[in-house]
Parts: structure tokens; C-alpha cells; sequence
């Protein structure tokens, strides 16, 4: 309809609005950045849509971001030439907060200011930030092939109005009505210094356009950014900054990325990797697999195709971030024609090989890979089963939580490689042993470690949903078996004993020996009794040498399903 209505926000985006112009204030500036971030991307899906629709060619324009001031309304403008947004589109957009993760985010939030400030900063809120400078926002937009356009308007604070509007060229464009001490988003030279910080990356011009000084004279505009494909250009042209804020426009994320691979071959097949490992999970990451797929975002020749094109990556590097372009591929490639494709397959297994390379330089830096591994360690994980032809490789990459910790006051970090529990491995030794558990401490409570704290023999500590999985996929790591403390008949008989502590031992062992054939004649009938009583819940109840504090435990035999499996499986439904 042409006539003016008010909506309301959804009750959380009010929330989370005046949550962010309060936090993000000592960094305000940002706006800039989201906005010129959403334009990019408009123009972006444009130019796709525009290579199978030839009327919306027509509509095109010049692929470019102006930004103008107007002085005395004391206003700034973005505008765009790139997709625009239908009347439907703006109250699906930017009437609700779109962000799957924003009632997660509220619950979050702790009440102290500055973890909430830095929670508020890595959740980001795109559109909305205008609010951090605008007292009020109006945003005219016309999607290319409609006619029609509608202006949206709002002050952010719980309503927001949408009327009918003309405008000539298709895009968006928004104005904003500064608040009383933002006068600096006025100044020229401000606006260029945070355009070259945060969007030097963007591919099309962003110009900012000037008044002309005489009366009559067109305005003249000059171009802030470099405007080509961030990774056309060579690493050795790229700064730090360039390749996060890049990272941050095309993951919509806000942490600061831990790595990047970034290589252009040139061979039978030309394309070019930029693939980033973030070093934080989004908060609609949980959800994964549903509705957010994760992966990249594809190029062709420079064009943008796609986002989310999964098929890039295996699922256990789903949190890579980054763009890939072909110069292979047909610029009218569907999804499920890159289903199944050479070429896919090639660019596939060469981003393989370049992440987990680069996540084993990135391991030898403990600290940083603890944030990769926190954030995804479970994720990856997953490869050992997903890809058997690299197990061995991303075992090397895994890390768990032990019975002999790296750090003291964390002991239930996961920072032990296989490789070191191997070193440390007692003599006699055979086997990686691990416990399953729900947690470090409930692992370390379960009598079934008892004979290997006395023997000191260090047992992997796995908590993650996906271990009982990867134990079940990963029997073996550099020939050595991984093995259950709960199951089958444990072989400790030579375990943890070095040459001297053995001879001194065998004497008293001799003596427990004794006693032991004694007590177990001896038990018989206690034992038959605990059977009887038991009855069809157990198979068996057996005299133990593996306790030395608790007087009974369960255990299973060498093929039963471990424990968290069974309840897994019972969960659902089997
Ligand atoms: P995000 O960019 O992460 O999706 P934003 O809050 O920045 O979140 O934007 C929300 C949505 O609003 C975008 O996904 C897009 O659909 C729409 N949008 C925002 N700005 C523009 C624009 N300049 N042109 C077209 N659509 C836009
Ligand atoms: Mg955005």
C-alpha cells in the first residue's frame, strides 16, 4: 500500500539497539563501516542477478557507494547503486533483527558494562549501528526490476514508519540525521580516515562527494578506496588491517581472525584462496547445520555468485571464513551443479591442504591456538571421522584434557597433544588410555582411574559430545591403540612400573598375591551373593585388582558401546 505505517521493532531489537548505542560509543565510528559493508554486498547480489536478467542490466548504473554531506541539515548520506530492498524485504530486514543469535546474546549479557560492551562488539548489529550517531534514519530504497520504492524511517526507539517513494536510480539510500556531538561525521577528512581503515577492501568506488564552493557548479567527488578485489591483489600490498576488516566484511563477524591462507594457482585450473580462521564462534554458530551452513562466499572472475557455498570446504571446516574465486567455472553456475564438479573438487582439496597446514604452523603458537581450540576444537574433531584418508593428520591437530594437565590451575584445558601423551608413556606401556565423562571432574571421580593414578599412568580426560565418535574412529594414533579404561581385561599386570620400582615391587606383590588367592577362595560365596542379588543387571562380578580406594565399579566388556554412546542412543530412540 502507498500509505504511511508505523510498526513496531520486535521487542528485542528495541533491546539490543539501546544496549549497542550506550557500549559501542567509544567506537562509534564503526557505522561507517556497516553500512558501506551493506552496500557492497547489495551491489554485489545486483550484478549477479543482472547476468541472467538483461532488464536489470539495464537498470544498473555505475557500480559505486557515494557518501555526501549536507552541512546545514547536518546530515550524511550513503547511497548505492546495488539490489535495493522491496516494501516486504525492508520489514524483513530491518524491522526485526534478523540475527538467529539475538535472544542467545541477551541472555548472555551479564549487566557489567564492559563484558557487555565486548559481547555487544562481537555480536555486531549491522544496519542498526546507524543509531550510535543518527538520532533518526531514513532510508529510501527501490529494488531493481520494481517500480515502486519505500521510504523507511525510524529514531530507534521502538517504532519505525514506511510510506511509499520515488527514486530514479535502483539501490538504497540512507540518510542520517546526526546527533547533537557528531558533527565530526561532517568533516571530509574524518569521513576518509575511517573509510581507508575499515572498507579500503571493497571492490566498487566509494566516493565522497563535495559541494561545489561556487554557486552552480556540479559537485565534485573524489574516490576514497582502492576498489579492487581485496584478494586479486599480491600479500605483500595488504595490511593487517586490510585482510580483518576484509575478514570481518565478508564472515559478518566481529572477532579479530587467528590466521589466514591466502594463494592464487595458476596451473590447468586458476582460482585464488582467501579462507580465514576466525577466533571466535558467531552466535548462531550452535545452530549450524540447520540454518546457518557456514562456508564461503563464491566468486567467478570476480563476480560475486554466492554465499554460503559449502561445498568449498568438508563439514569439520565449517567455521573457515573467506571467498573463493574461479576463473574455471561458468558465471551461471547453480548449486547443484557445483554439487558435483572437477573443479569444485580441485579448489576442495587444495583448501583442505592449505588450512590444515596453516592450523599446524598456527598450533605452534599455544596461546592462539587455545582460542582456535576452544572455539572449535569439537568441529574439528569431526574430521577424523568425516575424512579417514587425513586422520592421522588432524589427529596430530587434536588436543585433550589428561590426567597430568599442562597447566595447573586450568587442569581441565585441553592442551595434550597425542604425540606428548606418547613421550610420557610409562615403560611397558602400550596403549593410549582415555576416560569418557560429562565432565573433567566427574572423569576424575570414577573409580575406574584409581589403578592407573597408583601405576601412574596419565588417561585422556574426554568431555565433548563428539569423543565417544572420534574413539570409535581413531583406534590407533602413530601405532599406538587407543583403549577405554572402562573396558575388557585391563593388561596393568607390567604397566607403569620402570626396571628398579619393579624389583622392589615384585616382593610385595608376591605377598598381595598370596593374599589374593587367599581372599578370592576366601570371597566365593560373598561374591555368588552379589551376583544372585544383582541378577540379570550384570553379567558377572569379578574380584578386582583395579581399585584402590572404592570398593566396587562397573565395567563392560572389550565390545560393549561405551557409556555416553549408549546414552546417546537411547536419547534417540534406539
Ligand atoms: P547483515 O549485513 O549481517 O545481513 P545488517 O543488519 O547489516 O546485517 O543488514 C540486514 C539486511 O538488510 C541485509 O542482510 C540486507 O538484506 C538488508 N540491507 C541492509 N542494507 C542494505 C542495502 N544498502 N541494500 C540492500 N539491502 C540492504
Ligand atoms: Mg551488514
Amino acid at each position: 500500500s502507498s500509505q504511511k505505517e508505523t510498526r513496531a521493532f520486535e521487542a528485542e531489537v528495541s533491546q539490543v539497539l539501546r544496549l549497542m548505542i550506550h557500549a559501542m560509543y567509544s567506537n562509534k565510528e564503526v557505522f561507517l563501516r556497516e553500512l558501506v559493508s551493506n552496500a557492497s554486498d547489495a551491489i554485489d547480489k545486483l550484478r549477479f542477478e543482472a547476468l541472467a536478467d538483461p532488464e536489470l542490466r539495464a537498470e544498473q548504473g555505475e557500480a559505486a557507494i557515494a557518501l555526501s554531506v549536507d552541512r546545514e541539515a547536518r546530515t550524511l548520506t550513503i547511497a548505492d547503486t546495488g539490489i535495493g530492498m522491496s516494501r516486504q524485504e525492508v520489514t524483513e530486514s530491518i524491522g526485526t533483527i534478523a540475527r538467529s543469535g539475538t535472544r542467545e546474546f541477551l541472555e548472555r549479557l551479564s549487566g557489567d558494562q564492559q563484558a557487555d560492551a565486548q559481547l555487544i562488539g562481537q555480536f555486531g548489529v549491522g544496519f542498526y549501528s546507524a543509531f550510535i550517531v543518527a538520532e533518526r534514519v531514513v532510508l529510501t530504497t527501490r529494488r531493481a526490476g520494481e517500480r515502486d520504492a519505500v521510504r523507511w524511517e525510524s529514531t530507534g526507539d521502538g517504532e519505525y514508519t514506511l510510506e511509499a517513494a520515488e527514486k530514479a536510480q535502483a539501490g538504497t539510500e540512507i540518510v542520517l540525521h546526526l546527533r547533537e556531538d557528531e558533527d565530526e561525521f561532517l568533516e571530509p577528512m574524518r569521513l576518509e580516515t575511517v573509510v581507508r581503515r575499515y572498507s579500503d577492501h571493497i571492490s566498487f568506488p566509494i566516493y565522497l562527494v563535495e559541494e561545489a564552493s561556487e554557486e552552480g557548479q556540479e559537485p565534485t567527488r573524489r574516490q576514497l578506496n582502492e576498489a579492487s578485489a581485496l584478494w586479486t591483489r599480491s600479500a605483500s600490498e595488504i595490511s593487517a588491517e586490510d585482510y580483518t576488516e576484509f575478514y570481518r566484511h565478508v564472515a559478518r563477524a566481529f572477532d579479530e581472525p587467528l590466521a589466514h591462507v591466502h594463494t592464487t594457482i595458476e596451473g590447468r585450473l586458476k582460482f585464488t584462496l582467501l579462507l580465514y580462521v576466525p577466533s571466535a564462534r558467531p552466535f548462531d554458530f550452535a545452530m549450524a547445520g540447520q540454518e546457518r551452513q557456514g562456508g564461503v562466499k563464491l566468486y567467478v572472475k570476480r563476480v560475486f555468485i554466492m554465499d554460503e557455498a559449502e561445498m568449498f570446504l568438508p563439514r569439520y571446516l565449517r567455521f573457515v571464513r573467506g571467498v573463493v574465486d574461479s576463473d574455471d567455472l561458468p558465471l551461471n553456475v547453480s548449486r547443484e551443479l557445483l554439487q558435483d564438479n572437477r573443479v569444485v573438487r580441485t579448489m576442495r582439496q587444495t583448501a583442505i591442504k592449505k588450512v590444515l597446514e596453516r592450523l599446524e604452523t598456527l598450533s605452534q603458537d599455544a596461546e592462539a591456538y587455545g582460542t582456535f581450540w576452544n572455539a572449535f576444537g569439537p568441529i574439528l574433531k569431526e574430521g577424523v571421522i568425516e575424512e579417514p584418508e587425513r586422520k592421522e593428520q588432524i589427529a596430530a591437530l587434536l588436543r585433550f584434557a589428561s590426567t597430568s594437565p599442562a597447566t595447573e590451575d586450568a587442569p581441565e584445558a585441553q592442551q595434550v597433544r597425542l604425540a606428548d601423551y606418547i613421550e610420557r608413556m610409562r615403560p611397558g606401556q602400550e596403549a593410549i588410555y582415555y576416560i569418557t565423562a560429562d565432565s573433567y571432574a566427574s572423569a576424575l571421580a570414577s573409580p575406574h582411574l584409581e589403578i592407573f593414578k597408583a601405576r601412574g599412568v596419565e588417561v585422556l580426560v574426554l568431555t565433548d559430545a563428539v569423543d565417544e565418535w572420534l574413539v570409535n574412529h581413531l583406534s590407533e594414533f602413530q601405532g599406538k591403540a587407543l583403549r577405554s579404561v572402562t573396558r575388557g581385561a585391563l593388561d596393568l599386570e607390567s604397566l607403569g612400573k620402570d626396571a628398579e620400582a619393579a624389583e622392589e615391587e615384585s616382593a610385595v606383590e608376591d605377598a598381595a598375591e598370596e593374599a589374593e588367592a587367599a581372599s578370592e577362595a576366601e570371597r566365593a560365596p560373598w561374591l555368588g551373593a552379589v551376583e544372585e542379588l544383582l541378577g540379570e543387571q550384570v553379567r558377572e562380578v569379578r574380584l578386582s585388582q583395579r581399585l584402590t580406594d572404592s570398593p566396587s565399579c562397573l565395567v563392560r566388556e572389550e565390545w560393549e558401546i561405551g557409556e555416553r554412546m549408549r546414552r546417546i542412543l537411547e536419547q534417540a530412540g534406539e
